[in-house]
């Protein structure tokens, strides 16, 4: 049985609901003017594991799991239930001065399985916000804070991002953010980061190897932080994958040397693992994936460790910022003002709290993360066809994140012309063939739920084909 919560008789056919939906909605991240002509709205009104649903039936699948957000299907019963069970219960209280069972859960769990690097004292300390970037300017205003509680003079008053980067679109989040598109217009109102170059494997010269560029890029850090000693409170960075810049990966030895310059300075290294967290990289969290002194993997552990989106299942906002005892003792104090004041009403919301519980208690019982590896694996077969494409310069893939560059020669140094929107005609061809594959830029890629099927990789590996194809043609 299906049950309905609101009407979807507005999304019929034959309805106005576009014209009441673009009367009314203003949608994030899009250019209004483009709907609908250029860009189709799709009407969804239900989503079932890797499917989405429209008005009429339709589906189309979720090849990049709503934004990243969606871990093991849509409408996963188990969450679903777990929500209404805690709805019946405690919807929302304050959480400052309160607590409630699911916060105390969820945080020694996250706690438990928090990346841990021997010799360190492991991260021991949990902070709730609701979205990423919220949870991004938790750990920036931490990591600053803390040198100022601490009384440093000069005060520490820089961050360091990479190139490239992507980590929000608050105003603190921007700052250490490096995409033009997001942070062009705002750069007045932002505070001065530093950054390093990034160590994106695409970014190698010829022949040279993913990890040879990274070290390199390692090299050029230490040389930041060298000309900038005393200066920085923290470094932040998207282990692996640089979700937003264009899904750009790189080798994990970078995350070893990090670790390292940011213990020699003495600065705290924030790992956002807020798209990469949660298994989509295979590992639970991307830190893990660091190589230890034999080349094997080991693991990093950050001082600050930020998580959102795949956190609840993809069910509702939640993010987390987990720290060690050390950057907490920080803030003890008989003065109010030495505490981190920070709060957002629906921090620890009881109802994403139980969600998240519920999706972490589904990576046990279904094994997710083996079950992940057999589906990466018929990733790396079809991707290898997909990226056989005269027009496809790189094919990349860490985990469950395929992605394929596009560009005009099929090499590295020809992009297409912006103005010809490869990427949004390829996205408007996979939607009509029933997939929903949103680029970035002219780089298309897979983020799928992890229930995906072996037909519908299929049909996501077919129809990108195709979509590369129709949409590299017209160009
Ligand atoms: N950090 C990273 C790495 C992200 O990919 C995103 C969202 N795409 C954010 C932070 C911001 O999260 P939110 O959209 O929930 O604010």
């Amino acid at each position: 049985m299906t049950e309905q919560i609101h009407d979807p008789a507005i999304l019929a056919d034959g309805n106005d609901w576009r014209t009441r939906d673009l009367a009314a909605v203003w949608h994030p991240c899009t250019q209004m003017r483009e709907h609908p002509d250029t860009q189709p709205l799709l009407p969804i009104v239900r989503g079932e594991g890797a499917w989405l649903v429209e008005a009429g039936g339709r589906r189309i699948l979720d090849s990049g799991s709503s934004w990243w957000t969606n871990l093991h299907g849509h409408a996963e019963p188990r969450i679903a239930e777990a929500i209404a069970r805690q709805a019946r219960t405690l919807e929302q209280v304050i959480l400052a001065g309160c607590t409630h069972p699911s916060a105390i859960e969820l945080a020694e769990r996250l706690l438990a399985l928090a990346p841990r690097e021997p010799g360190r004292a492991p991260l021991s300390k949990v902070f709730y916000a609701d979205n990423g970037s919220a949870g991004v300017e938790v750990a920036l205003k931490m990591a600053f804070q803390w040198f100022a509680n601490r009384g440093d003079a000069p005060r520490r008053t820089k961050f360091v991002a990479l190139r490239n980067g992507y980590h929000g679109e608050t105003l603190g989040a921007l700052a250490v953010g490096d995409i033009p598109l997001y942070r062009r217009v705002y750069a007045p109102l932002l505070c001065e980061s530093l950054f390093a170059p990034s160590p994106d494997a695409f970014e190698a010269r010829a022949g040279q190897s993913a990890a040879a560029h990274a070290e390199d890029a390692a090299d050029a850090l230490a040389r930041l932080l060298d000309a900038h000693a005393g200066e920085i409170c923290a470094l932040i960075l998207e282990p692996l994958i640089q979700c937003a810049g264009g899904m750009r990966m790189h080798d994990p030895v970078y995350l070893r040397r990090v670790r390292e310059l940011c213990d020699v300075h003495g600065i705290f290294l924030i790992a956002d693992e807020i798209a990469v967290g949660f298994g989509r990289t295979g590992t639970l969290f991307a830190c893990e994936q660091a190589p230890g002194n034999a080349g094997t993997p080991a693991g990093i552990q950050p001082d600050l460790l930020c998580l959102s989106k795949g956190l609840t299942g993809g069910f509702l906002p939640l993010s987390t910022v987990l720290t060690t005892q050390a950057l907490y003792d920080g803030f003890l104090d008989a003065s109010r003002e030495r505490a981190f004041l920070h709060s957002h009403s629906y921090t620890g919301n009881p109802l994403a709290c139980a969600a998240a519980l519920a999706s972490l208690d589904i990576f046990t019982a279904d094994d997710t993360l083996a079950r992940n590896r057999h589906t990466a694996t018929r990733m790396a077969a079809l991707a290898a066809q997909v990226g056989a494409h005269r027009h496809v310069a790189d094919t990349r893939q860490t985990g469950m994140v395929v992605a394929f560059e596009l560009t005009r020669d099929g090499d590295r140094a020809t992009p297409f012309d912006p103005a010809l929107r490869v990427g949004l005609r390829a996205y408007r061809h996979a939607v009509e063939r029933g997939v929903l594959l949103r680029p970035l830029g002219d780089i298309l890629y897979w983020m799928p739920p992890y229930c995906i099927d072996e037909d519908q990789l299929q049909l996501l590996a077919q129809v990108t084909a195709e979509a590369i194809e129709v949409a590299t043609s017209c160009a």
